[in-house]
């Protein structure tokens, strides 16, 4: 027979980062503990950025010195923190074993958006990808994809405060279902860091069956479309075999149909490859019925990738094509091109050049409410060398 255990004698602690509000009051009712104090908890949190029990003043002494053993709080340290001339700020976080992954902030005039990571490497393999090149090396868990926003949210100016997030760095969301959509519960819920649904957006590459997980969300659906026809996306992106066009736009069809949210089309410029104006003309026939926009990115070059961006003259061709024939297009400007901000570039700038720009040590003491100076030791930084 099994001797008799208890809960805390056995359990590691569970990463707090990783935990609904939900979660939270089943895991304090495990340990016997009254579940309101789950929003106690939360709001010390995410609130207050006080992640050190003994500082939680409204909970019981016992309780406090219980809570260790319940929870941790550690998020993913910050490896490399870039800060390029136009305002983007480049992250990379430790994620273990040697690995890292990276978000990027993006500052224009109405939003501070941040982009985040949500595996290691990516099993899509998509020719012109950087991380595409690494197979997936794992998927990366709910408190390392809300650690990362906590982790640049920490590091914010005063009076700054991230107001869109889109899942278009490093991996394919849908290819990490369970984490992706627990970090999103976290950061959307009004006890966590209380972000509109409509300020998320997911990107994939096409993964139709799991596309609906997006619109169950309530956040906003961004499809890698990239191609004007299957034989040059099943080229640049080999899941276009296993999901082609035809079925990924039917799809896209129900979906708009279903939700009434307009979807994003991201599309990739490479030279000589997608960015003709015959293909600008076929994009617009594909997508014509389907209430959209389309986010033309010119391809960010990466030694190594065998493809070219195009001159500026074409994108403005290829853009002015499209938009005539009526399309609603954005033109992503490429920003932090200083700082390797393009996807997946930063690893191999940091295994090349560790420390440059480096600002990783700064704004580890914020001011919190009643101007109390806080230094949370969950958000000591690592030494770089
Ligand atoms: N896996 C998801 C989200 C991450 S990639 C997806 O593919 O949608 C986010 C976007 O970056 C995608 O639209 C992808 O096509 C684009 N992208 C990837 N590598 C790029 C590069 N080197 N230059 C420009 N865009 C790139
Ligand atoms: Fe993966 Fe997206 Fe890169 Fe394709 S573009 S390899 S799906 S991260």
């Amino acid at each position: 027979m099994d001797p008799i255990v208890t809960e805390a004698s056995v359990s590691t602690p569970v990463n707090f980062y990783s935990l609904t509000l939900e979660d939270l009051k089943s895991l304090l009712k495990k340990f016997g503990k009254e579940q309101f104090r789950a929003q106690q908890i939360y709001k010390w949190v995410y609130e207050s950025r006080i992640t050190d029990p003994e500082q939680m003043t409204n909970l019981s002494k016992i309780f406090r010195a219980d809570l260790p053993k319940i929870l941790s709080f550690e998020l993913p340290k910050v490896l490399q923190h870039l800060k390029s001339v136009d305002g983007t700020q480049k992250f990379l976080f430790d994620v273990g074993e040697g690995k890292s992954v990276e978000a990027v902030l993006i500052p224009s005039d109405d939003r501070l958006t941040l982009c985040i990571s949500s595996e290691i490497g990516c099993n899509m393999a998509c020719k012109f990808c950087f991380t595409g090149k690494q197979k997936l090396q794992r998927r990366l868990r709910a408190d390392e994809i809300v650690g990362q926003f906590m982790q640049v949210n920490d590091r914010l100016e005063e009076g700054q405060r991230i107001s869109n997030i889109v899942f278009m760095g490093m991996g394919e969301p849908l290819d990490n279902c369970e984490a992706v959509f627990k970090s999103i519960a976290v950061l959307h819920s009004p006890w966590g860091m209380n972000l509109s649904r409509k300020r998320i957006t997911v990107s994939t590459s096409g993964l139709i069956p799991e596309m609906w997980r997006i619109a169950d969300a309530k956040v906003r659906l961004a499809v890698s479309l990239n191609a004007p026809n299957d034989e040059i996306r099943s080229e640049v992106m080999p899941i276009n075999k296993k999901y082609p066009l035809k079925d990924l736009l039917d799809e896209c069809r129900r979906y708009y149909k279903e939700t009434k949210d307009r979807i994003t089309f991201e599309y990739v410029l490479l030279k000589g490859i997608t960015d003709q104006v015959e293909h600008a003309r076929m994009v617009y026939k594909l997508t014509k019925d389907i209430p959209c926009k389309i986010n033309i990115i010119p391809f960010n070059e990466h030694p190594g990738s065998g493809y070219e961006r195009p001159s500026d003259e074409q994108v403005g061709i290829f853009q002015k094509e499209l938009m005539d024939l009526g399309a609603h297009v954005l033109l992503r400007r490429t920003m932090g091109r200083d700082i390797f901000a393009a996807c997946g570039q930063l690893r191999s700038a940091f295994e090349n050049h560790p420390g440059q720009m480096d600002i990783s040590n700064s704004k580890l003491t914020r001011t919190i409410k009643g101007g109390k100076n806080v230094t949370d030791p969950s958000r000591r930084e690592p030494s770089l060398r």
